[in-house]
């Protein structure tokens, strides 16, 4: 078990599998002229899947595999036909452009939920926020998963005087679909030009809701990072992930694995430790797992706290979003 000095056993590792992405999301990857990191200093298939036997022989029983956008890496199949043979529970977020090329290895593989990012339900909103005129094939893709009966979880990044105003829709879309719509706390990352004011927070998305909704509050699972919610009558439901106002540290069993395999043990940690150069190295990886995990700190990276309104982005030191695998 990897446990952290507050008593926190984590058991959930979030694996980057790159850097690169078919999308330009300007608050995840604000520079249009952004270097991607060259394929040599990546983990490579056989590194991944070795670190991930690693972490489960050490009690991980999830892994999420991210990017940037995972299944742009050529090998992202055989890297997930792979890591599927592990006794763990493997999903996947991703921007949802590739889905119908990789489904039959995805199902293979046993992938029963699979998060897919979708910020706006307007063909026209969704180029400007992603640069990428594909919405009508991400809205098939998240067809073909429901055919497939794969649960679905729609991420949706709340921005303020972008897609603030969508809520409702989103709302509206989950009457006969069968979908959990994921409202998101815009987050500050490197680069990505955070302010408070363009925050929506969990209070006022809920309260947007409930103009138009009666709103019922479903209990939490443990190590839960969304809070949930149902609405009479809705196939579909919907959650917020209030990481700005209402974080969820208390209870946090996650560590990221970057795609250049440096472990973070926080979203928002300032350092990172390199497990891919002890790998390469033949050195014991375990001991730098555990000593990571242990300086774990007890919020929020110890770089942000809950007055939101207060938090000075630039002088948080992080990497971006991409590069980080969210
Ligand atoms: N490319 C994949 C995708 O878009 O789903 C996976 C990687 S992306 C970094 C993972 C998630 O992080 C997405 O749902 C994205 O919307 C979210 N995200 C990125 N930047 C964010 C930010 N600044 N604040 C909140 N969420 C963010
Ligand atoms: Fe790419 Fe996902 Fe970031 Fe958008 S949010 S730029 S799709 S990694």
């Amino acid at each position: 078990m990897i446990i952290d000095s507050f008593g926190r056993a984590h058991d959930y590792l979030r694996i980057s599998l790159t850097d690169n992405c078919n999308f330009r999301c300007f608050y995840c990857m604000p520079d249009e002229e952004y270097d991607f990191t060259p394929a040599s200093r990546l983990m490579q298939k056989d590194e991944i899947i070795k670190l991930a036997e690693l972490f489960v022989s050490q009690g991980v029983k999830k892994i999420r595999l991210t990017g940037g956008e995972p299944l742009v890496r050529k090998d992202a199949a055989s890297i997930i036909s792979g890591l599927g043979k592990l006794p763990v529970e493997l999903v996947i977020t991703t921007n949802g452009t590739r889905i119908h090329e990789i489904l039959p290895e995805l199902i293979a593989a046993g992938i029963k939920s699979i998060n897919v990012s979708l910020d706006t339900l307007q063909a026209d909103k969704f180029f400007l926020i992603t640069r990428r005129d594909v919405f009508h094939q991400v809205r098939s893709n998240i067809e073909l998963l429901l055919q497939h009966k794969i649960y679905v979880k729609i991420n949706m990044v709340v921005m303020k005087g972008l897609n603030d105003s969508e809520i409702s829709d989103f709302i509206a879309w989950t009457k006969h679909y069968p979908v959990q719509v994921r409202f998101i706390e815009f987050m500050p990352f490197s680069g990505n030009k955070w302010t408070s004011n363009k925050m929506c927070s969990l209070e006022e998305i809920i309260a947007t809701v409930e103009k138009n909704y009666e709103v019922l509050p479903v209990k939490a699972e443990p190590h839960d990072t969304a809070k949930s919610f149902m609405i009479p009558g809705h196939e579909g439901s919907f959650a917020v992930i209030s990481t700005m106002t209402a974080p969820f540290c208390d209870t946090c069993n996650r560590m990221r694995l970057t795609a250049d395999g440096k472990l973070k043990n926080c979203l928002f940690s300032e350092g990172e430790t390199d497990l891919l150069s002890a790998l390469r190295n033949n050195e014991d990886v375990l001991p730098l797992i555990q000593s990571s995990i242990w300086s774990k700190k007890k919020e929020l990276g110890g770089q942000l706290n809950k007055n939101f309104e207060h938090v000075d982005a630039s002088s948080i030191t992080n990497r971006s979003m991409i590069t980080i695998g969210g």
